[in-house]
Order: C-alpha cells, then structure tokens, then sequence
C-alpha cells in the first residue's frame, strides 16, 4: 500500500480544515467500513484520511426532542441505532431495518455520517430516512446548511457534500403517528446486498391517505422518492385495488438497473409486488411509525 497520512482532529470544524474542497485523494473517515474495503481493492488511495474518531462525543449521541423528533450524530454507530429504546418506541422501522443490514461487525463500527455520504443505492437506510423526511446537518470550515436526505443523493455513489464538507447530524422529524415500513427483497441471504428496496411512509386509513411517500432504492441509481405512486396514494379509499396502481405507477416510473442480482425486467415486476406488499403492511398495521 501506498503511504497515506493519518490525521485525527478534535472537533468536527478542524477535521472541515483538513480536507480539501479540490482534492478527492483527501478524504473523511468514519467508521472505516466502505473506505478500507475500496483502499483494498485499489479503488481509491489516499493522500490523507481524517479520522472522525476523536471530535466531541456530542456528534455520537441520539436525542429524542419532546415533540418525537431526533437529533443523531453523524459519528453514533448503526449499532446504537439499532439498540437505542428511543428509536425502538417512536421509529421502530429503523429498528427493524437495522436488523437486516448487513451484520453485527459491520453495524458495530459503520457510521450514520458514512452511511449517507456512501451514496451506494443499495444501502438500506437512505430509502427510510427519505420516506420519514430526514434532513442533514452539514459543515464546511465557514459554513453550515440543512440538506433533505432526498436531495443529499444525486447519483451512482454520488452526493452533493463538497469535498471539504462533513455531515454532522441526521435531522428526523416527528412522524405524528404515521406508519412506515421497509421491504427488502435480497435474491441472497436476508442481510445481503438488496436487489431492491422498498419504503413507505403513510397517514391515515383504508378510508383514504393524507400523506404517502413511496421510495424505491438499490434496482436505481440512487434511493428516491416515487412522485407517481406516493400522490397517487393521497385522497381515495386506500384499498388494494389502489396499492396494486401505486406498484404499477412505481414500476413504470424508475430508471431501473439490472445486474448479477436480476435483469430489468426482473425488477420491474419486483417493484411492482413489493410496493404493493409495502402499502398493504403499513395501512394495516404491520409496523407502527
Ligand atoms: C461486507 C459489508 C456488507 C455491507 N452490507 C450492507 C448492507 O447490506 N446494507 C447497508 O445498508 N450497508 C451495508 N454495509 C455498510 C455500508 O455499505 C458502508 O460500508 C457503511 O455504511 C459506511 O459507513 P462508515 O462509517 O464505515 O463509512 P466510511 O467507510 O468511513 O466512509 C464512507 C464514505 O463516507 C465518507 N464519510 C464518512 N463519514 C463522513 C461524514 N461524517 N461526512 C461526510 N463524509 C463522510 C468517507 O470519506 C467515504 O467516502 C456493508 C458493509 C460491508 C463492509
């Protein structure tokens, strides 16, 4: 391996000093799981790695606000999502979807901050935190803005931080009783890779919706929201005559990609079972918020 330096700031404003907005052989380290996988497989080498490992505590902690909204640190590892009592009450689909991504070794160190910034689409968190409305926090060395997890991702591996911007928190609003629930359809075991993700977010009844976010992720080149299907959803009785139109509408929308884990048309017809299927557990209740 090539030499590299290793330089492990402070505080989170320090490590945005160290990177360099035109350089991309200098690159932030978060839990190591993505980066170190790419490093050796010749992929990506580095000229600086800043370690993310030593900022304040404050960016690895998880705060639930009194109206149900959190607050989670860039640096808190999936695992404390996972085991966190406060996500388990108020968003257990993220509990769940953490109980099939990937492993325990890879949720133990894997950070939130580098679960997004990635901007691999088959990752399984984006798509739910797309479908809850989650925003990001993110700082440069002079500046600070809020970006929605929808328009973080803007392709294959790819984002819209800069390269001397961090991710500080994850932003999730209060989900006021809304059900949501992520499908996902692996053509391996349970926790591998998804050949398609399925989220959906939803308020109200089989009377009718007034609120529906359907995003699709890992068949696409990012995870996204599904404009067709989720207004669709809006207004009408909320039966399954109206899931099976909102898989079709999905199907027909995305921009699909085939590869080793099924052909285009393979997951077009995935998409169209697992939207519907995705509805029908949210609205009768399979996972609350
Ligand atoms: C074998 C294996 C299987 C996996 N399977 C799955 C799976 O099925 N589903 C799933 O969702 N995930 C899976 N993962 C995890 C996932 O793909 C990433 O490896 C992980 O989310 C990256 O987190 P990290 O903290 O280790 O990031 P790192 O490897 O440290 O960094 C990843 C990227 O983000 C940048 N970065 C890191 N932190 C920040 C920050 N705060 N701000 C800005 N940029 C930052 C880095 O510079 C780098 O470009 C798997 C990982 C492995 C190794």
């Amino acid at each position: 391996m090539i030499p590299f330096e290793m330089l492990e700031p402070k505080s989170l404003r320090d490590a945005t000093a160290l990177l360099d907005a035109d350089d991309p052989t200098i690159r932030p380290l978060g839990g190591g799981t993505a980066l170190m996988l790419m490093m050796k497989a010749g992929v990506f080498q580095p000229s600086r790695l800043v370690s993310l490992r030593s900022v304040e505590p404050r960016y690895s902690t998880i705060t639930v606000n009194s109206d149900g909204s959190f607050n989670i640190g860039a640096l808190a590892p999936l695992a404390s999502l996972e085991h966190s009592a406060d996500i388990h009450k108020h968003l257990p689909v993220i509990t769940r979807t953490m109980q099939v991504l990937s492993n325990v070794r890879v949720r133990n160190v894997a950070t939130i901050g580098g679960c997004l910034a990635h901007g691999d689409p088959h990752m399984d968190l984006p798509p739910v935190l797309i479908s809850l409305g989650a925003k990001v926090r993110v700082i440069g060395p002079d500046s600070e803005r809020t970006i929605p997890v929808a328009d973080l991702l803007t392709g294959y591996y790819e984002t819209q931080l800069a390269k001397n911007e961090l991710i500080a928190e994850l932003i999730i609003p209060p989900q006021n009783g809304k059900r949501s629930v992520y499908l996902k359809c692996t053509t391996r075991a349970a926790h591998d890779w998804p050949a398609l993700g399925v989220a959906v977010s939803v308020a109200g009844n089989r009377d009718g919706l007034s609120e529906a976010h359907v995003v699709i992720s890992a068949a696409t080149e990012r995870a996204q929201r599904v404009e067709q299907a989720s207004a669709l959803l809006v207004g009408p009785p909320a039966n399954d005559k109206l899931f099976k139109d909102a898989g079709e509408a999905a199907a027909s929308a995305v921009e699909l990609i085939g590869d080793s884990q099924g052909s285009v048309p393979y997951k077009r017809q995935l998409v169209r079972v697992f939207v519907e299927r995705a509805l029908r557990q949210a609205i009768d209740g399979g996972i609350t918020q």
